[in-house]
């Protein structure tokens, strides 16, 4: 409730108790002490007065509540009204005196409610009220009653008067009670701006902890993939190192599966390799040691699902398998797996299978990462392969596949040192086909191949691991014979002449068989150094060709 509401409500309490009072004196002065002389009004005027008091109580009470007492002219209306009845009722119709204590009240309120100057207006206006009343009521009753102007106006002058004096009083009060409240209000009007400020600043301050929040995320985030990355490149360096150092393709498969397991930490990583002859995956590398496990793998790999890998080049993710679109996990305890394939644009080697104990342990990244390191793999492996068949080329005779004269000499000398260092014997023999070109002359070239190719094979077949046959020469060739003396190198050379006399060689025409000639020779019993090991068996290789062919020759000491 508003400072005036409060003010005015007090003063309708004032004007009640009034009212009771007035009602109280009339009632003990009229039957309390029988005196009716007492009264200068009829009781009927006296109830009408307290009534139209009792009433515009009411209806202020009623403005009060619904908030138009302080409306623009509400207050001026009501207070003006207020004041012409109060000096209506004692001036004109003759109420008592006392009654201007309401007009007291009046002003001294309006005072407090507007100041000074509002209450001032009021008392001029109540003035010229009074005045106008006193001056009708003194015109229509001069004659009558004979009664002195002077008095009749004194009273309205000095009541105005004494109202005049409170009303200075009364506007000091309101003076200060207004100057404090001014105050407050531009206190309170500050520290609202202030409170706004420091909302304003508060939301600030959120809204940067709301950005600084974000950023964090975003800075985490950002980490987070940065050390994914680190982590990936770490794995595709190490890779390719092991690409780039380790040629033999065994061993680079094994330590990638190794690189695999340990980067990302699965419990299964097994490299199947593709055979295009039988059209079949095969278990090549693995970590998995459980022979019941190998055999599950083993056996269900070229299920549906990876052949279709395979063929179409595209990997699976698959964090919950079933055993029965993944027949090669029954019984193995494996819920996550990814398999990439192995491949080039012009080959399929194979495939990678990753498995995890774990339900949905893998991610797009784990995925993209293994697609990396299939193409690396799969590139280093058809290097390999192109390595493999260069170096066949280059070691291996194109016709008889066994050791081109360029490669038999490296080969021969590493085993001479062998032999020197541990003291073991070498053999070598030098075999020459018989009348080879006659044979060429009735047979054919062509035929002649044959018979070469045959030959080569056939005493490859006969030789012991560490034995080596090579092409020396058109239809000469070279047998070296590890840790073998020259009876037991005579021995076995003379086997195989016989062998290759009773071969006969055969295609859809011709049918037809050669002899050879040896000749043998052996370290340390007939040369000291490679070159003289090979000079003394083409020698004894002369002597059996001289001593008839189809023979074997054994090196001579003189020489
Ligand atoms: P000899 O018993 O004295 O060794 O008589 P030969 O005829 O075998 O000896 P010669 O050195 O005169 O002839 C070697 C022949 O070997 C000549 C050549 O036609 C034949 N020859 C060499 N290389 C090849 C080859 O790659 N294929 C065929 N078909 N024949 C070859
Ligand atoms: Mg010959
Ligand atoms: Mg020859």
């Amino acid at each position: 409730m508003r400072k005036i509401d409060k003010y005015e409500k007090m003063y309708v309490n004032f004007t009640w108790i009034f009212i009771i009072i007035a009602l109280l004196r009339m009632v003990i002065i009229k039957y309390g002490f029988q005196c009716e002389n007492v009264l200068e009004t009829s009781n009927l005027v006296a109830i009408i007065f307290l009534s139209i008091a009792s009433i515009t109580n009411i209806c202020k009470i009623c403005f009060i509540k619904k908030n138009i007492f302080q409306g623009k002219h509400t207050y001026y209306v009501v207070r003006l009204l207020e004041i012409m009845f109060v000096l209506f009722a004692v001036i004109v119709i003759g109420f008592e005196k006392w009654a201007y204590i309401l007009l007291v009240f009046s002003i001294l309120i309006t005072t407090l409610e507007k100041g000074k100057r509002k209450a001032q207006f009021f008392l001029i206006c109540s003035l010229a009220f009074a005045g106008v009343f006193q001056g009708v009521k003194v015109y229509s009753e001069y004659e009558l009653l004979n009664i002195n102007i002077f008095c009749c106006f004194s009273t309205i002058i000095f009541l105005h008067i004494v109202l005049l004096m409170f009303s200075e009083l009364c506007g000091k009060i309101y003076e200060d009670n207004y100057e404090s409240e001014q105050q407050n209000k531009r206190l309170f009007a500050e520290l609202a701006s202030r409170y706004e400020q420091l909302e304003e600043a508060q939301k600030e301050i959120q809204n940067q902890n709301d950005k600084l929040k974000d950023t964090n995320y975003k800075v985490e985030d950002t980490n987070k993939k940065l050390m994914e990355s680190l982590a990936e490149l770490y794995t595709v360096q190490q890779i390719a190192q092991a690409i780039s150092s380790i040629f033999d393709i065994k061993e680079l498969l094994q330590h990638v599966n190794d690189i695999i397991i340990g980067v990302m930490g699965v419990n299964n990583s097994t490299i199947l390799i593709y055979d295009e002859n039988k059209k079949k995956l095969k278990v090549h590398t693995t970590n998995i040691r459980n022979k019941q496990e190998l055999i599950t793998i083993n056996d269900n790999v070229n299920c549906n699902i990876l052949m279709e890998t395979l063929g179409n080049g595209d990997s699976i993710i698959e964090n919950f398998v079933d055993s029965k679109e993944f027949p090669f996990i029954e019984n193995r305890d494996i819920n996550s797996l990814i398999c990439i394939p192995l491949l080039t644009k012009t080959k399929k080697f194979g495939l990678v299978l990753i498995e995890h104990k774990l339900a949905n342990a893998f991610d797009d990244n784990n995925l993209r990462l293994m697609n990396i390191i299939g193409r690396q793999v799969g590139i280093a492996m058809e290097n390999a392969e192109l390595y493999q068949k260069m170096h066949e080329l280059a070691t291996i005779d194109n016709l008889t596949k066994v050791y081109n004269r360029l490669s038999f000499q490296e080969k021969l000398k590493d085993e001479f040192e062998i032999a020197k260092k541990n003291n073991y014997p070498l053999s070598l023999a030098i075999f020459d086909i018989d009348h080879f070109k006659k044979f060429n002359d009735t047979y054919g070239h062509l035929f002649g191949d044959k018979v070469l190719k045959h030959i080569a094979s056939l005493i490859k077949n006969s030789l012991r691991s560490g034995d080596l046959i090579a092409r020396y020469g058109g239809e000469e060739f070279v047998i070296v014979l590890p840790k073998t003396d020259i009876s037991r190198a005579v021995e076995k050379v003379e086997n195989l002449r016989k062998k290759l006399e009773q071969t006969t060689i055969k295609d859809e025409l011709v049918s037809a068989s050669v002899t050879v000639s040896f000749g043998v020779s052996c370290y340390p019993e007939f040369a000291q150094t490679e070159s003289d090991l090979l000079k003394t068996a083409d020698n004894a290789l002369y002597d059996a060709k001289e001593s008839g062919r189809n023979c074997v020759k054994v090196a001579s000491l003189e020489e």
